[in-house]
């Protein structure tokens, strides 16, 4: 017999299995000798009160064991010799959408401009260590997309449980812990995540797909608004009547072809602003109400959005324990990001802290589609020439930079590159300079502790989602102009984050095959 429960709990007794046994016979009055086994289903941290309980719910087994049963990957059948249906970009868009290819019976061909999982990271070695950019192996560029050398945090807004659910699970069955399946905010880390990513490339290959690395793609052939075929830069020619387009949104080259070829694209709005850095213990007192989290809670996260003078300002990406990386993708531009490993054990917590933008900001730069992602491009540049001209960032502690100050020393960061004293006013537009001046504040009245100079800003935060959109059909998800082209995942503008680009991919592809089977 199996019984439900919900129940609250302290961190030592959601983490010490004969804590939880006592606890659980305590709810529910059954003794804990007939208590066979406890299944947590749902965890989730409530650090609202002074003391901070876990909330969970669990299945309990009265009398009985439960049967263990492993998930399982799809029975994928072999497609070697299927027709093709080619995808362009190996992030979780792409990766997601060869797998459900085949799944549905056709052959995908992933051709990915960077390295796969192994060799990129030598690549990223050289962006830290020699300030050396890669235009097509780096954090953004190579097997697995942005999303390999992250976080990983898997949460999302996407209200679709059964698509979220589908994701965690094929994530599981591909080696992620199972824990992702019960945290209320899943994730994998870093170091975890290029196995899992190897492991879906060795399927897709496996069952006749194919991964092609090292090859961008430079022209999609289109002949009377129909897809013909795609060139590569080493002058391979695929004759190809489908194009999932899944090249994420640093691809500025795509962007720039599409606008070429007079398919429509549009400026899109996204969020820009600064990468800020605390350290963890403060993050941990402020979130936890305590001088030291102890050993059964995890480093805290933090959420927070506030409204200034008219404009969302945001929390965005924050990664407890984690360090931040330099997310650059053609020389001459900086930008940051931030990732952690799986125990996010790192002694500082970074964060984008974002300003909303709107398409008029960008009218400095014309009416262009391109306009938006001119702009992020203007302030990526200038970043790079305060920083130094290297892949260092301009620095700013967070008193100093509210008041206007240059600092005259910064603390230690996790940013490897380096940092470089700067007033920040020269990189950003008074705008964002203004609205995160006071922003900050504000932060920090809703954060005790949190506006401190302990605090570093680096500069800029600046891809949090695409600055383009490729429009398409919302049925079919088909370009409204071009017959067999996919617009796909975060740089077609339809999703953000690890989740939505994975079950966009899927949706991409079923259309697609959907469009061919017709
Ligand atoms: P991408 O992942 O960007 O993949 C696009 C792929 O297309 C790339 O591999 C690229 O090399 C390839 N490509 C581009 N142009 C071409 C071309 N011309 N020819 C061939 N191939 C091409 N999201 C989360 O949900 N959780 C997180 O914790 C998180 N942390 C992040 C940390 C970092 C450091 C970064 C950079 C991103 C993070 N993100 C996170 C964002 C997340 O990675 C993206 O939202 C997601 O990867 C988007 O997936 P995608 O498949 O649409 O595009």
């Amino acid at each position: 017999m199996k019984y439900e429960y919900q129940l609250r709990v302290s961190p030592e007794q959601a983490a010490k299995k004969e804590l939880l046994l006592r606890e659980v016979s305590k709810h529910s009055g059954i003794s804990t000798e007939e208590i066979r086994h406890i299944e947590i289903l749902k965890r989730s941290i409530d650090a609202r009160q002074q003391a901070v309980k876990i909330n969970l719910k669990v299945d309990v087994y009265v009398n009985e064991s439960m049967k263990e049963t492993p998930l399982e990957l799809p029975e994928y059948p072999n497609v070697r010799d299927k027709e093709e249906v080619f995808i362009i970009g190996a992030g979780p868009a792409g990766l997601f959408a060869a797998l459900r290819c085949i799944e549905l019976g056709k052959k995908p061909v992933i051709i990915e401009r960077g390295k796969d999982v192994r060799d990129r990271r030598r690549d990223l070695k050289a962006l830290n260590i020699e300030h050396v950019v890669n235009e097509d192996s780096n954090y953004c560029f190579g097997e697995g997309g942005a999303g390999t050398y992250s976080d990983g945090k898997l949460y999302t807004r996407s209200k679709k449980r059964g698509d979220v659910n589908r994701v965690l699970e094929l994530l599981v069955a591909f080696g992620a812990t199972s824990e992702i399946l019960v945290d209320a905010h899943p994730h994998i880390g870093t170091n975890k995540l290029p196995a899992i990513i190897a492991s879906i490339r060795e399927k897709i290959i496996e069952m006749g797909g194919e991964v092609l690395f090292e090859t961008r793609v430079t022209d999609i052939l289109i002949e009377n608004d129909t897809i013909k075929g795609i060139k590569t830069l080493k002058g391979e020619h695929f004759n190809a009547k489908n194009i999932i387009l899944a090249t994420g949104h640093s691809a500025r080259d795509i962007f720039e072809l599409l606008h070429r070829k007079r398919i429509k694209i549009e400026a899109k709005p996204f969020a820009l602003g600064v990468r800020i850095e605390h350290p963890q213990q403060l993050i941990d007192k402020i979130q936890y109400k305590c001088d030291d989290r102890g050993e059964f809670l995890p480093p805290s996260p933090y959420s927070i959005v506030k409204q200034i003078g008219g404009r969302g300002m945001y929390s965005f990406c924050m990664c407890p324990g984690g360090v931040i990386a330099p997310c650059a993708t053609s020389p001459g531009e900086v930008v940051t990001n931030g990732w952690s490993p799986s125990k996010r054990d790192q002694p500082t917590s970074n964060s984008g802290i974002v300003v909303e933008l709107r398409l008029n900001d960008f009218k400095a730069f014309g009416d262009s589609p391109l306009a938006a992602m001119e702009f992020q491009k203007s302030i990526e540049q200038a970043a790079w020439l305060y920083g130094g001209k290297t892949q260092r960032v301009p620095a700013q502690k967070m008193v100093d930079f509210v008041e206007g100050r240059i600092s005259a020393n910064l603390p230690e960061t996790s940013y490897k590159p380096g940092i470089t004293s700067v007033d920040l006013k020269n990189v950003f537009p008074e705008f964002i300079h203004s609205t995160l001046q006071q922003g900050f504040k504000e932060f920090g009245k809703a954060m005790r502790g949190y506006y401190t100079n302990e605090a570093i800003i680096h500069a800029p935060e600046s891809r949090t989602s695409s600055p383009v959109r490729i429009p398409r059909d919302p049925k079919t998800f088909e370009h409204i102009q071009i017959k067999g082209l996919f617009p796909c995942g975060e740089g077609a503008g339809y999703a953000g984050g690890i989740i939505s680009a994975a079950i966009d991919g899927e949706k991409c592809v079923e259309s697609c095959i959907r469009l061919m089977n017709s």
